[in-house]
């Protein structure tokens, strides 16, 4: 497997580094020799980073912050009061 088809298809495997190292031998070599795929995958890489990026600056769901102010009596949220009240 060589060709741009197969490529993109292994794409996100790829990223992800589940796939077998035969696969991953092919698509790198590929993505050497073909800038078209290797476009794709360095949007592929941004796109990934971008989203990991956004979910770890993600705040944390009240419900989960109040629970994790009673648990440990901290004002994790700044508002003067542990937990979300009774
Ligand atoms: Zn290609």
């Amino acid at each position: 497997m060589s060709d741009c088809a197969d490529t993109l298809r292994e794409l996100e495997p790829f990223l992800d580094g589940e796939l077998a190292d035969e696969v991953r031998h092919h698509v790198h070599h590929h993505l050497d020799s073909c800038p078209d795929c290797q476009q794709a995958f360095e949007f592929h890489l941004e796109l990934k980073e971008a989203i990991r990026r956004k979910c770890s600056e993600e705040a944390l769901p009240e419900s989960l912050v109040s629970r994790l102010e009673v648990c440990l009596t901290e004002d994790f949220d700044g508002d003067g009061v542990i937990g979300n009240g009774p």
